[in-house]
């Protein structure tokens, strides 16, 4: 007779470097801790650039997580420079799992300058949208963009994610890091849209940081944080930063969660040079497992696992990471994580429920404003002139169109007409033409413009300028009035 089990498939990816050999520590583990699962190996990363598949993901793993909708991947090896793309990255954005889920809190017998402080906190990084998008030109060949893209819809499910975590892990405080003082419309977004969806949430405490002083303050009273929301890049950061203070990247594991896949790694990578040395340490994977067991609802097993994890660091049993005492290796640690499954430590586990992922779709986060006025334009130019010179022929270029050059920037300092102080001038300039008296603009004008432009220097690049409900969308430049 044939049984059909219940249990979840997941895929599990081997990945790069040290990767094949904590992941097999790792599923020894689950399997010890009584959970129930069947694997489905996938492969992703460096053998399948070296097979010529430049996403780093071939098909029969894509298809695997289409199936499975859950992951466990090992570090995967990004080539630096020109040409492929993070294969993580694709992953990540390919299943939108647009949250990053990244716990790190004091663990027994790791001794950091920390210890005694209970630091015990997550870090949820939005993963996918901002200078992650990956959309890079080279504006002249001197001169490099990466666009910052952070969309409402990104910081909505980003923040209520957050949120909903909290209640979930039973924490009570969540507060947004941004950088919103400078970038007032990009993460100044996920500012309001944050503090927006908090007022569902009257339970829980919950407020703005900025994100330098979040660093800052992270290093001097890390107890005082719970749950951390951020953009990306300020995540990707944070979260390295975070990982440091309870021992290092051995003890950092992550969730990538979306709405209809969830992808659990450690946060560190492929550490090569430590490869088939039976050194590396399997806690920060062992633990993104222990994440997701959770997920799975599976949360006898995960306790089991994460209790027995904690007991044999306390006994002192550790990798080299953890720079004191005799370290053991790889297998030795997985043995006697293994040896203490059942076993309770001195530091219990949190209470977890099953987390609701917060479901919003693009018309939920879409806005209907009642008025969009186009304004004018910024026209990207390369040229070696001064500002003045540059300034005379446009002003001469746009004589007989609707538009008028109000002002030109050099890297976002107005240089024309002068501010004062002494700008450096590289041969990027954005000159910003508006519309005077609102006269109705047609795109035939714009392209007349840009036409005119084109005849005397090289446009890279147009931002078209409109306000929207009356606010400017678009910034002043540095200096200008
Ligand atoms: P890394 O692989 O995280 O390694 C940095 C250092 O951290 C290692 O040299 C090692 O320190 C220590 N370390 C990391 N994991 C460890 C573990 N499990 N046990 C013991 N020590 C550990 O970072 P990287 O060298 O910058 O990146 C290497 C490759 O991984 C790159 O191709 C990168 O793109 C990729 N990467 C992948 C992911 C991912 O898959 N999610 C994340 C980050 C990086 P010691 O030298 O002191 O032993």
């Amino acid at each position: 007779m044939t049984t059909v089990s219940d249990a979840p498939t997941v895929t599990v990816i081997p990945g790069d470097g040290i990767g094949p050999e904590v992941v097999a520590a790792t599923l020894r583990m689950v399997d010890a801790a009584g959970a129930d699962i069947v694997w489905e190996e996938a492969q992703a990363g460096s053998r399948v650039f070296l097979q010529g598949i430049p996403s780093g993901v071939p098909a029969e793993t894509i298809e695997s997580i289409e199936r499975t909708r859950t992951v466990l991947k090992g570090p995967l090896a990004t080539p630096i420079g020109y040409g492929e793309k993070s294969a993580n990255v694709t992953l990540r954005k390919l299943f939108e799992t647009f949250a990053n889920i990244r716990p790190i809190r004091e663990i027994p017998g790791v001794p950091t300058p920390f210890t005694g402080r209970g630091i015990d906190l997550v870090v949820v990084r939005e993963n996918v949208e901002d200078l992650y998008a990956g959309i890079e030109h080279m504006q002249t060949p001197d001169v490099a963009q990466c666009l910052k893209l952070i969309s409402r819809f990104g910081c909505q499910r980003v923040s209520r994610t957050a949120l909903e975590l909290a209640r979930a892990e039973g924490r009570h405080k969540v507060v947004a890091a941004t950088k919103a003082n400078i970038m007032k419309f990009t993460e100044g977004m996920l500012q309001r849209e944050f503090l927006a969806a908090a007022e569902d949430y009257p339970d829980l405490e919950t407020g703005h940081i900025i994100v330098d002083n979040c660093a800052h303050q992270l290093v001097i009273a890390p107890e005082q944080f719970d749950v951390i929301v951020t953009t990306n890049m300020n995540g990707d950061i944070l979260s390295d930063l975070t990982s440091g203070l309870v021992g290092g990247l051995g003890f950092a594991p992550s969730a990538n969660i979306g709405t209809s896949v969830a992808m659990f790694e450690a946060v560190h990578g492929s550490a090569p040079q430590l490869e088939g040395l039976d050194v590396a340490n399997p806690t920060a994977i062992a633990l993104a497992a222990v994440m997701m067991l959770r997920h799975l609802e599976q949360f006898e097993p995960a306790e089991r696992m994460e209790q027995a994890i904690f007991a044999t660091l306390e006994a002192g049993i550790h990798t080299a990471d953890v720079r004191v005492g005799e370290p053991v290796g790889t297998t030795e640690f997985t043995d006697a994580v293994i040896e203490r499954m059942g076993t309770k430590s001195s530091t219990p586990s949190r209470p977890h429920r099953a987390m609701r992922i917060p479901v919003i779709t693009r018309d939920d986060a879409r806005t209907a404003p009642d008025s969009r006025v186009a304004v004018g334009v910024d026209v990207f130019i390369e040229s070696a002139d001064d500002p003045d010179k540059v300034a005379q022929q446009l002003i001469r270029l746009a004589e007989g169109t609707p538009y008028t050059l109000k002002m030109i920037s050099n890297r976002g300092t107005a240089v024309w007409p002068r501010a004062g102080g002494n700008t450096e001038c590289i041969d990027h300039f954005r000159c910003r033409f508006v519309l005077f008296d609102q006269v109705p603009v047609s795109q035939e004008d714009l392209l007349d413009l840009l036409q005119r432009i084109g005849g005397v220097y090289r446009w890279m690049h147009v931002e078209k300028l409109e306000t929207i409900d009356d606010d400017p969308g678009f910034t002043r430049a540095q200096g200008e009035n």
